[in-house]
C-alpha cells in the first residue's frame, strides 16, 4: 500500500468519523492536502459522508478542476476547500459542516466563542462570513473559486469561520486536528447555549489557556486516542490498521 492509498484511507476513515459523530449527514465534506504536491488536494466525489469508499476519493487542483482525469460529480462546494488550501500553506485538512447546534451563531450577533477545554482549539477568534456582503442573494453556498477565496480571507488566520445561515468551516495543520476541531466545536456552540439559558454570566476559555492548549501541538498520542476511539465508534477502524504497525 503506498502512501497515498493509506491517506485515501485515512480520508474515509474521517468522512465516517464526522457522519457517525454527527458533523455532517447528508451534506458536508473533509478534505487533505496532496503530501507530495500543494497544490493538490484529496477528496470525495459528491457523496454523503457516512457512505465514501476509497475509490470515491478523487484529486483536485486549487482552482478546483479534477486533476486525476476522472470526471465524477464533485460537490459543488468544493471550492471551499480551494479557497482554504490557496491561502494558507499551513493548512492541510478541511472540513465543512451544516452542524445544527453551530447554526444559530451564524445569524446571531452573539459570537461563538471556546467554553470548553476541547474546544480551544478552535481558537478564540471565530468570524462569520456572510455571501450577502460581496455576492448579494445566491443560493447561500460556495460554489465558484470567487466565493471560495472570500471565505478564505475572512477566515483568515483563524481555525474556524461560520457561514451565515449555512454552517462552517474548519481547517487544520492535520487531519486529526481539524476532526478534533470539528467535532468539538458543536458541542461547545451546544454548551454555550445551555449556558445562555441558565442566566448570569458566561466564562469563556481565555487567550492564555488557549495558547497553553494550542502549544501541545497538532498531533501526538492524545490525537491518536481520540482518533481510535472516534473509528471505533464509527465501525471504520480497519482503514486506520496500518497505523499500528
Ligand atoms: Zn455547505
Amino acid at each position: 500500500m503506498t502512501d497515498i492509498d493509506q491517506l485515501i484511507n485515512e480520508v474515509v476513515a474521517a468522512n465516517r468519523i464526522l457522519a457517525h459523530e454527527g458533523v455532517v449527514d447528508a451534506y458536508g465534506h473533509v478534505s487533505v492536502r496532496h503530501p507530495h504536491d500543494p497544490n493538490l488536494f484529496l477528496l470525495s466525489r459528491s457523496r454523503s459522508p457516512e457512505l465514501v469508499e476509497p475509490e470515491d476519493i478523487m484529486t483536485f487542483r486549487l482552482d478546483g478542476s479534477p486533476a486525476d482525469g476522472r470526471s465524477d460529480g464533485a460537490y459543488v462546494e468544493r471550492f471551499i476547500h480551494c479557497g482554504a488550501y490557496e491561502a494558507n500553506p499551513d493548512v492541510m485538512s478541511v472540513v465543512h459542516s451544516h452542524a445544527t447546534s453551530v447554526l444559530p451563531f451564524t445569524i446571531s450577533s452573539v459570537p461563538l466563542k471556546p467554553v470548553i477545554h476541547t474546544a480551544s482549539h478552535c481558537g478564540g477568534n471565530i468570524p462569520v462570513w456572510d455571501s450577502q456582503d460581496k455576492f448579494g442573494d445566491t443560493g447561500l453556498l460556495v460554489s465558484d473559486i470567487d466565493q471560495g477565496r472570500d471565505l478564505a480571507r475572512v477566515l483568515g488566520d483563524n481555525k474556524v469561520a461560520l457561514m451565515r445561515g449555512h454552517g462552517f468551516t474548519a481547517v487544520g495543520r492535520s487531519l486529526g486536528e481539524v476532526l478534533k476541531i470539528s467535532i468539538y466545536l458543536p458541542q461547545n456552540a451546544q454548551v454555550y447555549m445551555d449556558a445562555i439559558k441558565l442566566g448570569g454570566s458566561v466564562k469563556f476559555v481565555t487567550p492564555g489557556e488557549i495558547a497553553i492548549r494550542d502549544s501541545f501541538g497538532p498531533g501526538g498520542r492524545e490525537l491518536k486516542r481520540a482518533m481510535d476511539y472516534w473509528a471505533r465508534r464509527a465501525g471504520c477502524s480497519h482503514y486506520l490498521e496500518y497505523k499500528k504497525s
